[in-house]
């Protein structure tokens, strides 16, 4: 094929010509370090602040709520072990989460709690774990993987009656695209983003912390961020975060039902062409842009390298770790047989996706599936 169709918008996004166009001067002659004194300085303050605004608009939060970061693995980090450090305790999380958050709660010796069949936080579960010792509580927004959004409502009607003065930060990071997070942010004290899951560039997140929480710094240094996150800023990339976020959630309304069409169109295809497929989480529970499937019988790291051949740029929801394919943290925690999880496929997905993208890949991924199958029925013989 020589053209690529790029269906992996979870991992990241193309960034998007207005976010790069506002970019731009600041890797060239607006290049001040906006710390500094100087009208030039002041300019490149006034794009931060005036970046902070927009992105404060569109959480629904403060300007002096929001916290710029390195990424969102940074302001996962920063959430989990900034209230840890602070208020001692324990960190609680759902066995789903992405690693960022996953790992820095196991490392401050927190709760991981069970999931649903959807990859949701098992409410049950997390109210088992819940004791006066746990300092916050982490819970997705949106899964990478699977893509099932978790009713963060319920989980703060949950703390509110059983462990108040826990906070709850959500990873909103595979939200924004899809997700106003305006509805997301009065059910949580902590909220993350990254960049470069909604057109902006890689290297630059948000940590949204609400007016009154104090966490200690992941990082420490010159101060900048009110002393919540040193380093010097990023202009640029903060710039274009913002202007990829606001161009985003302006889309939203109608990119959701596009994507929701072209997403549908993309299943019904794979379920009816490829035998033994099967849809992870149904879609009425998961966001617009995510396509997992389940494939019998087929080994998912030889079904991305055919695919790859053929132009498709997908990924699969399990790591290869010292030669033997590990099933997805997430598909294990939905309770997935191992069987189904090996044959895992995650498509995703986003703006630049078209009807043709969604053709071409259904025709691309049946043809592979059956050559493997092929493969697999004359080995045997
Ligand atoms: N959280 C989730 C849910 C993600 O999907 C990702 C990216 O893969 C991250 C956190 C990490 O974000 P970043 O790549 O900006 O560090």
């Amino acid at each position: 094929m020589d053209r690529l169709i790029y269906l992996d918008h979870a991992a990241t996004t193309p960034m998007r010509e207005d976010a790069v166009a506002a970019m731009l001067p600041f890797l060239t002659e607006r290049f001040a370090n906006p710390s500094g004194s100087h009208r030039f300085a002041r300019d490149a303050r006034r794009a931060v602040d005036e970046a902070r605004d927009a992105v404060a608009a569109v959480i629904g939060c403060r300007p002096g709520e929001v916290v710029f970061t390195g990424c969102g693995t940074e302001a996962d980090n920063a959430a989990i072990t900034g209230a840890v450090a602070r208020r001692g305790g324990r960190a609680v999380c759902t066995a789903a989460e992405h690693h960022a958050v996953l790992h820095a709660v196991e490392r401050t010796g927190g709760t991981v709690v069970a999931v649903d069949a959807a990859g949701r936080v098992d409410l049950d579960a997390l109210d088992a774990t819940f004791g006066d010792d746990v300092a916050v509580v982490s819970v997705m927004a949106v899964n990478n993987e699977v893509g099932s959004i978790t009713d963060l409502a319920a989980v703060r009607d949950l703390i509110r009656h059983r462990t108040p003065l826990a906070l709850l930060h959500t990873d909103a990071v595979q939200a924004a695209s899809w997700l106003d997070l305006r509805a997301v942010w009065p059910h949580v004290d902590l909220l993350s983003l990254s960049a470069h899951k909604f057109g902006g560039p890689k290297g630059v997140g948000v940590l949204a912390v609400r007016e009154g929480v104090v966490l200690d710094p992941l990082i420490v240094g010159g101060g900048q961020e009110r002393d919540r996150r040193s380093g010097t800023h990023n202009v640029g990339g903060i710039v274009a975060l913002a202007t990829a976020l606001v161009a985003t959630d302006a889309e939203r309304d109608a990119e959701v039902p596009r994507i929701t069409e072209l997403r549908d169109r993309l299943v019904a295809g794979l379920v009816a062409g490829v035998p033994g497929l099967r849809e992870t989480v149904a879609p009425a529970d998961k966001v617009a842009g995510s396509a997992h499937v389940l494939i019998e019988g087929i080994e998912s790291e030889s079904l991305l390298y055919l695919l790859d051949e053929a132009g498709v740029c997908a990924s699969a929801a399990s790591a290869c770790a010292s030669g033997a394919m590990d099933p997805s943290h997430v598909l294990a925690a939905m309770g997935i047989d191992r069987r189904w999880a090996a044959g895992s496929l995650r498509l995703t997905l986003g703006r630049t996706t078209s009807a043709a993208d969604v053709d071409d890949a259904v025709a691309a991924i049946t043809s592979a599936v059956a050559t493997l199958r092929e493969r697999t029925a004359a080995s045997v013989r």
